[in-house]
């Protein structure tokens, strides 16, 4: 016989510590299915369905070319665990419904060099790539640093006004939302609870989540709901450094078969992508209101994107699909991650680089739920010390300062 939530403080049976998941995204349920995993009583809320925030709009570029040593170590185990996912397959479902339609999804990562260019002429870009690049091969990254003529010799890229370029190896792009399909397919199979209809509020007391009025209980609660995490905790007295901004993306027709690109000195990306080429940024670093903004791509972006295309690739784009979403920033440009009350944690702040660090950060805030629970999981390092969100009042004045970038 198990008691439930009226004897224990908790909605889950007596012994086994119970963790409410906020956010149906990349990032919360690689936590979820971590977490039960290790044997812990997880449900998943979203209000929207899996992937229905950022995870849904990403672009599905994932590198491990990060000059900070605690970036680069997470990228990598990422890209690692992406790879153990990859070729995976797992039940499909609707938004509305969750796992168990009968369907099924592959997710796939494809192995593809990231390229960071520097224009002639922009010196301060070019030293920047030459230095990150210098301190990611400290940090034991296959990265070279290449000159026009290499470049060119290598990749289909006009490399007239080249002044240097960083070439990552270990790079790759993926769909995203077939990651967190794949996902939600294994949170199924571990016995988490994945309510995909069901918005949530945050209780600190009792702890646990609201449903409209009802209050359920659960011993830990993650708030990885993406760019609704700060309103979500201030809501419940936590505030949070945390604001969402808007960036853009579109796919277009017409094949291209180079590598994973970043401009660092016009500021878009682009991948080879099933329909031809995935290009983005159009970032717009203003706060935007996570319930009020425009998710259509604007004439700019596309504008913008299509000179650049033309110039860097010869590429001149046929839009197919275009579209906006949110990401968030921090005043430091790193995450928040970690326990920002007691048993509540949260996992957000990703500056435009959530989903390729997802099953890295995933793994590490369940790590560290899990040893707050008295389940300390071996060989997983639980949380990030310098992503810790208390490092922040949260009540800080800053400027939403773009996030992929070279330094
Ligand atoms: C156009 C675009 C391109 C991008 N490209 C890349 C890229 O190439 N590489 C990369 O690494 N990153 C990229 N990003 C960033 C990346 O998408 C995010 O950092 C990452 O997906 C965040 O995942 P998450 O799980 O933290 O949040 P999300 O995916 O946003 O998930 C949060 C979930 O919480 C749910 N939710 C919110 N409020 C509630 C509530 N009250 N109750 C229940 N559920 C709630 C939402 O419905 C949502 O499903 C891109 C982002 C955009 C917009």
């Amino acid at each position: 016989m198990t008691g439930t939530s009226a004897e224990n403080g908790s909605d889950t049976p007596t012994g086994t510590p119970s963790v409410a998941v906020v956010g149906a995204g990349a990032v919360g349920l690689t936590a979820a299915v971590d977490l039960a995993r290790w044997g812990l009583d997880v449900t998943v809320f979203d209000r929207s369905g899996v992937a229905a925030g950022a995870t849904g709009s990403a672009a599905g570029i994932v590198y491990d070319a990060y000059a900070e040593d605690v970036d680069a170590a997470l990228a990598t185990r990422a890209i690692e665990r992406f790879r153990e996912f990859s070729a995976e397959t797992a039940p499909v479902g609707a938004p509305e419904t969750g796992p168990g339609t009968g369907a099924t999804t592959t997710f796939q990562f494809t192995d593809c060099p990231y390229v960071i260019v520097a224009r002639a002429g922009d010196e301060q870009t070019a030293e920047a790539v030459e230095a990150s690049a210098d301190r990611m091969r400290h940090h034991g990254l296959d990265v070279s640093v290449v000159g026009p003529t290499t470049l060119g010799e290598r990749f289909p890229i006009q490399t007239a006004d080249v002044a240097v370029a960083a070439v990552a190896e270990n790079a790759g792009w993926c769909d995203p939302e077939s990651y967190a399909r794949l996902l939600a397919g294994r949170a199924d199979a571990v016995g988490v609870d994945l309510q995909p209809t069901t918005a949530v509020g945050l209780s600190r007391e009792p702890r646990g989540v609201t449903v409209g009025r009802v209050s359920r209980r659960f011993d830990a609660v993650l708030v990885a709901a993406g760019a609704h995490t700060g309103r979500l905790c201030a809501r419940a007295d936590i505030p949070l450094a945390l604001k969402p901004y808007r960036v853009q993306a579109l796919t277009s027709l017409g094949a291209y078969d180079g590598p994973m690109l970043y401009d660092a000195t016009a500021g878009f990306y682009c991948r080879p992508h099933p329909t031809g080429l995935l290009g983005g940024d159009g970032t717009e670093p203003v706060e935007a209101d996570p319930d009020d903004w425009d998710e259509a791509a604007d004439d700019w972006f596309r504008n913008d994107l299509r000179t650049g295309l033309t110039h860097r690739l010869d590429y001149r784009p046929r839009v197919e699909r275009s579209w906006a979403g949110l990401c968030t920033a921090t005043p430091d440009g790193d995450p928040l991650l970690g326990e920002v009350a007691p048993g509540i944690f949260v996992a957000a702040g990703w500056q435009g680089h959530g989903f390729m660090r997802a099953p890295a950060h995933g793994e590490r805030i369940a790590a560290q739920i899990a040893e707050s629970l008295g389940r300390p999981v071996e060989g997983v390092t639980a949380g990030v010390e310098s992503f810790d969100p208390t490092r922040f009042a949260g009540d800080e004045e800053f400027r939403i300062v773009e996030g992929i970038t070279v330094e």
